[in-house]
């Protein structure tokens, strides 16, 4: 069975969804591996790293793998030379990616797609979205510190004493905690907010100040351990307690979902109005669509003389270490789905069944039915 890796082909992304070292993992597991030149070349991993390690470069592999590892989506186009049959392991956007779905189910792919994989402690190993919202997490951080026109930390100088930002996370899942250590270990004074009431004791386990806005949180996580919806008045509610969080932090991080809804506004034009001038945010649901009212996706904007950060896909300027963590998932759950060298599935394992999208010309998954 011949695994292939593309050259991403998005505008920006930089990372590969196969790293060297893992080659040899999956050649002693019988696969061969063929990697599309240049591929690793953004994550700074040149072709002959690949050869080395046992894979065979190609100017395409589209028409030649039996099972293909990507980041994004692949194109129609490029699902049109896939063969049928094959496999396909990839961040396939199945919520917004109805085309693609669609074009995969005609192309008869077994298309597995990262998002959705259960959060079973089984499941941690192939955990790519946590990989990623960890990479988010630290840079959200170093971003809002490199526009901050100030330091982070206590600096004690001949010429002065300066305080430390006072930096405000909302939402202390695993993009929020990573924030929060990076914020910490910069010298910043942090404090962090949750609706999930399970999160207090993690966010001070990190020697951090949990925020208690007083508002009833208990029914606020489902059984997977993520959010759930609340009602708009207790969104209206909690803009109203954290007004004073967020009008004396220099930076805030938000990193607020609920899966499968739209962000929540939490961060209104009124609060931002509020922040000191030069104050930064860093929205890091800005591609669900933004904590802050004012975030304008993929973008950065100064607004009321707070620079508002939206940028997409951050884990893709970390790239090598991205590609590293990324890597990993994806080879732990192809070999999960290996059986004496070929793809095996059962539909009754929930770890295979849950981030299947596509088998046999339809689509499985219920939650992407639904999408689409
Ligand atoms: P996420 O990205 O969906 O959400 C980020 C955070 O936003 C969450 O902590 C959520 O509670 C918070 N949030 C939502 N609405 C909010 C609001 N109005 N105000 C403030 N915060 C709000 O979640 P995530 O970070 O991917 O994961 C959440 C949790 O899931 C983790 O902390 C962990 O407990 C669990 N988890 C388990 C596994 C596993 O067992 N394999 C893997 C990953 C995560």
């Amino acid at each position: 069975m011949i695994v292939g890796v593309p050259t991403e082909t998005v505008p920006g992304e930089r990372r590969v969804a196969l790293v060297p070292e893992l080659i040899p993992k999956l050649t002693k597991a019988g696969l061969e591996v063929v990697v599309q030149f240049g591929a690793g070349a953004a994550a700074g991993l040149s072709d002959p790293s690949y050869r080395e390690k046992g894979a065979r470069l190609e100017a395409d592999i589209f028409d030649k793998a039996d099972v293909f590892l990507t980041v994004q989506p692949p194109t129609t186009g490029e699902i049109g030379r896939m063969k049928e049959g094959s496999t396909l392991i990839g961040l396939l956007q199945p919520h917004t990616n109805g085309a693609g779905i669609k074009a995969l189910a005609a192309r008869k792919v077994t298309a597995f797609s990262m998002e959705l994989m259960p959060r079973i402690t089984r499941a941690q190993p192939m955990d790519a979205l946590s990989a990623m919202s960890t990479i988010s997490g630290y840079k959200a951080v170093l971003i809002a510190a490199s526009r901050l026109p100030k330091f982070f930390p206590l600096l004690m100088t001949a010429a002065g004493t300066m305080t430390p930002a006072r930096v405000f996370i909302i939402g202390a899942g695993v993009a929020g905690l990573q924030a929060i250590g990076t914020a910490k270990r910069l010298g910043a004074v942090v404090e962090a907010y949750d609706t999930r009431p399970a999160v207090k004791e993690q966010v001070e386990s990190l020697g951090v100040r949990f925020i208690e806005l007083g508002m009833e949180t208990k029914d606020a996580q489902d059984k997977g351990g993520y959010a759930t919806a609340q009602s708009e008045e207790f969104y209206t509610q909690q803009q109203r307690m954290m007004f004073k969080y967020v009008t004396t932090a220099d930076v805030v991080v938000t990193t607020a979902l609920v899966p499968g809804q739209r962000a929540p506004v939490l961060i209104t034009e009124e609060m931002v109005r509020g922040m000191r001038p030069g104050s930064v945010i860093v929205d890091l649901a800005s591609e669900q669509g933004g904590n802050c009212a004012l975030t304008e996706p993929g973008q950065e904007v100064v607004r009321h003389g707070v620079a508002i950060v939206g940028l997409a896909n951050l884990p893709s300027t970390v790239p090598i270490h991205a590609s590293q963590m990324y890597a990993r998932t994806v080879t732990n759950f192809l070999m999960h789905l290996l059986q004496d060298g070929r793809i095996h599935l059962d539909l009754n394992d929930e770890l295979t069944r849950g981030p299947l999208v596509t088998h046999e010309g339809k689509v499985l998954h219920e939650a992407v039915k639904v999408t689409l």
